[in-house]
């Protein structure tokens, strides 16, 4: 019997905990993938404090990248060898009716990978084969693993703000540093609202192309054609709602958010709209991963081995990382 390795969520609230078990087969359509790098998501945090719907015990980690070394019955999709990137969005039923129109990311019976289903801080994964994707050549493991959660939200994040020149990312960790890159490979002015006072990161926004940066309380040069929010911080919303022009867009990035404070009809009158993301659908995952490719987008990481995960997630919490927190096994 093959063993593999693992971090595991064992009750919210804790620890992570070291475990080893038996390498699991895949099954119908899925297939076992080698694990050579997973992003650290603040999802993952949401999950381990118990602020979002999981099973437990779980294996977090939604952004794996590895190479596939067995195939379930009819994954004829990949052979073994290839590699491949896992994401947030693990299963959909295929038949409701968010599934039906096209809005899979909604789906009402979905798996999460790291939350519902086993994810990537682990040795080995077994994920469905149809909701995996191929990693363009030009991205090392390590590099592509942020692409798979805070590059394909974000994205499918920017895609709901529309097409407006001028772009605030509120919150400038993993999602923000890719999204501006691609405001940025677009043509567009990307503004970045960060802690205040917290400079380093201001200037890695800067160093990115961002035409502006500053903190969240600070009113930009110009008013914004859209606000994309990736703190999950509630307060940021109605200071986002100022910033934006009439007929502009906040678009809530996270999957959890402290609560949002009143705040005067005013400043949402002028048909500014608020409106939040959920999770991903295949298409958006294989329309990022080529537009990654095509602009050269570069992932700054943190490594860390994979038994020093409670370590990385502290870093995140403590919002002392720059760009995304990825481990290797
Ligand atoms: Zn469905
Ligand atoms: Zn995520």
């Amino acid at each position: 019997m093959t063993l593999m390795r693992a971090m595991q969520i064992e009750r919210p609230g804790e620890p992570l905990r070291a475990i080893e078990r038996a390498v699991p087969a895949p099954a119908a359509g899925e297939v076992l993938i080698r694990v050579s790098a997973c992003g650290i998501c603040r999802t993952d945090l949401h999950v381990a404090d118990g602020e979002i719907p999981a099973r437990y015990p779980v294996i977090p980690g939604h952004e794996v990248v590895g190479h596939i070394i067995e195939i379930g019955a009819g994954a004829g999709k990949f052979a073994v060898g290839d590699r491949v990137g896992v994401p947030w969005l693990g299963h959909t039923c295929g038949v409701c009716l968010f599934c039906r129109a096209h809005r899979e990311n909604l789906c009402d019976r979905p798996e999460f990978t790291g939350c519902s289903r086993d994810g990537g801080y682990a040795t080995h994964i077994v994920a469905d084969a149809a909701y995996c994707f191929r990693i363009p050549d030009r991205f090392s493991d390590v590099e592509a693993a942020p692409l798979l959660c805070a590059g394909l939200i974000g994205w499918r994040a920017l895609r709901l703000a529309g097409d407006g020149r001028r772009i605030g990312l509120y919150g400038f960790g993993a999602a923000a540093h890719i999204l501006a890159q691609v405001g940025v490979g677009q043509g567009r002015e990307v503004y970045a609202f960060t802690r205040r006072g917290d400079k380093e990161s201001q200037d890695f926004a800067r160093s990115l192309g961002c035409a502006w940066a500053g903190a969240s309380e600070e009113k930009p040069p110009y008013s914004l054609d859209a606000a994309l929010i990736f703190a999950p911080v509630g307060t940021l919303v109605p200071l986002a709602l100022k910033a934006v022009r009439k007929g502009g867009r906040v678009v809530c990035a996270g999957i959890h958010m402290s609560d949002i404070p009143s705040f005067p009809y005013a400043d949402l009158w002028g048909e500014r709209e608020i409106l939040s993301v959920a999770n991903l659908t295949r298409d958006d995952g294989d329309s990022f991963l080529a537009v990654a490719a095509e602009l050269g987008i570069r992932t700054t990481t943190t490594t860390f081995p994979l038994d020093r995960a409670n370590e990385a997630l502290a870093a995140l919490r403590k919002g002392a990382l720059n760009g995304a927190a990825v481990l290797v096994p």
